[in-house]
């Protein structure tokens, strides 16, 4: 499977590869480039990748780094490399354009190893999908099955994607816009999705979603001096955002996997009668999402949230402070949303319940709050994290 990827990668290098250089810089640098051979820009990826300092390595290897450094582009729009992530910058701007400032910042964070769907598609045919209560193999075997196969692991990401945005975001991929019905963020106008590949080998989506009708924040803000207006808009995002778990009374078994039981059947409705009686429905639902939130949504401090030099504080800002009641501050302009337990991830109890994977779903539109979150989420959610040895690769397989 590496192999044959390897194989389409270094032929999407060789045909989309193409290097950009100062005018006045042309001929030097084409005449020094035609002279680095393959193996001098393995070597310096080897030497780089063991972190060498620049100063211990040889006058041909610096030579050679350097020259690295005055080349622009490397390659377009290859998966994982720079230029493909300006693109999709550029992109998400041009989406900013069109639509105006996005309303929701939607993050989707499945744990693939524990999840019997994966197994499924991973080539378990013990995994009976039809039951209600599901047996997991154990996670050291679950991280094996995804290690060893990342077409299956792209493949259930992609599936899971596609039935929230369908099922219950309402959205029709077919015709590209948001089905009659609509979902549990009512319609949504558009979205624009971006992956990240973790260090365990799984996908993170990020997603910035625009609500059907939604203002842009100066709009909203001037709107938000109404007090009906107000209350109606707090109690929408209230009810699609929750910060907090609900106020049930149930015993949860520090044991719990909530993967290994499907999701309550929805209520139907026949003749106008309801399969289930609202109010049974409702502590149904609440019973499970406090059963889900405490394994899934609740934050812990690990070593992670100290990276970067975080030592004293977490760098994802937990906990949160407590808020007990929404409130739009006019003077900051600032949308403060209600927040009732600092430890929780913003949530959607739907989600919560019915992919029972790791979310968090953020309202962008504070005041300058929204401008620094749009550059905050284009810069995040476009991350590098490409290392100059590796983009020496490339090179190599040029040459
Ligand atoms: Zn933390």
């Amino acid at each position: 499977m590496f192999v044959v990827l390897s194989i389409f990668q270094c032929r999407t290098v060789h045909l989309h590869t193409h290097f950009t250089v100062q005018r006045t810089q042309f001929e030097s640098l084409a005449r020094r480039l035609s002279n680095v051979s393959p193996h001098t820009l393995s070597r310096l990826a080897d030497q780089l990748q063991k972190e060498h300092r620049y100063s211990n390595l040889s006058a041909d290897d610096r030579n050679t780094l350097n020259l690295l450094n005055q080349v622009n582009t490397v390659a377009a729009r290859l998966p994982g490399l720079q230029s493909a992530k300006m693109f999709v910058c550029s992109e998400i701007w041009s989406y900013f354009g069109f639509f105006g400032m996005p309303h929701i910042f939607f993050t989707c964070k499945p744990n693939v190893s524990h999840s019997p769907t994966f197994q499924l598609m991973y080539g378990d045919n013990s995994v009976d999908l039809t039951q209600q209560f599901q047996s997991l193999i154990p996670a050291h075997e679950g991280a094996i099955h995804l290690a060893h196969n990342p077409v299956a692991v792209a493949d259930f990401f992609h599936f899971l994607v596609t039935c929230i945005f369908s099922h219950l975001f309402g959205w029709d991929f077919d015709c590209h816009s948001s089905s009659e019905r609509g979902g549990i963020l009512r319609h949504l106008e558009a979205f624009y999705r971006c992956n990240e590949f973790t260090e365990r080998g799984s996908l993170h989506g990020h997603f910035v979603i625009w609500l059907l009708g939604g203002l842009n924040p100066t709009e909203l803000h001037n709107c938000l001096d109404c007090p009906e207006l107000q209350r109606r808009f707090f109690v929408f995002f209230e009810d699609i955002i929750h910060h907090h778990l609900p106020d049930t009374d149930v015993n949860i078994d520090p044991a719990f996997e909530p993967h290994t039981q499907w999701p309550p059947l929805p209520p139907t409705i026949t003749s106008g009668v309801p399969s289930i009686a609202p109010a049974e429905w409702d502590s149904i639902m609440a019973t499970k999402v406090k059963h889900c939130g405490e394994v899934l949504q609740c934050h812990r401090c690990k070593w992670v949230c100290h990276k970067y030099g975080n030592d004293e504080r977490c760098r994802f800002l937990f906990p949160h402070e407590v808020i007990e009641e929404s409130y739009y501050d006019a003077a900051s302009k600032s949308v403060v949303l209600k927040c009732g337990d600092g430890t929780m991830n913003y949530l959607n109890p739907y989600i919560l319940v019915y992919c029972r994977h790791n979310h968090d779903l953020k309202c962008i539109l504070s005041g300058r709050a929204a401008k620094a979150a749009m550059f905050y989420i284009t810069d995040y959610i476009t991350k590098t994290e490409l290392k100059t040895h590796m983009r020496c690769c490339p090179w190599c397989c040029v040459l």
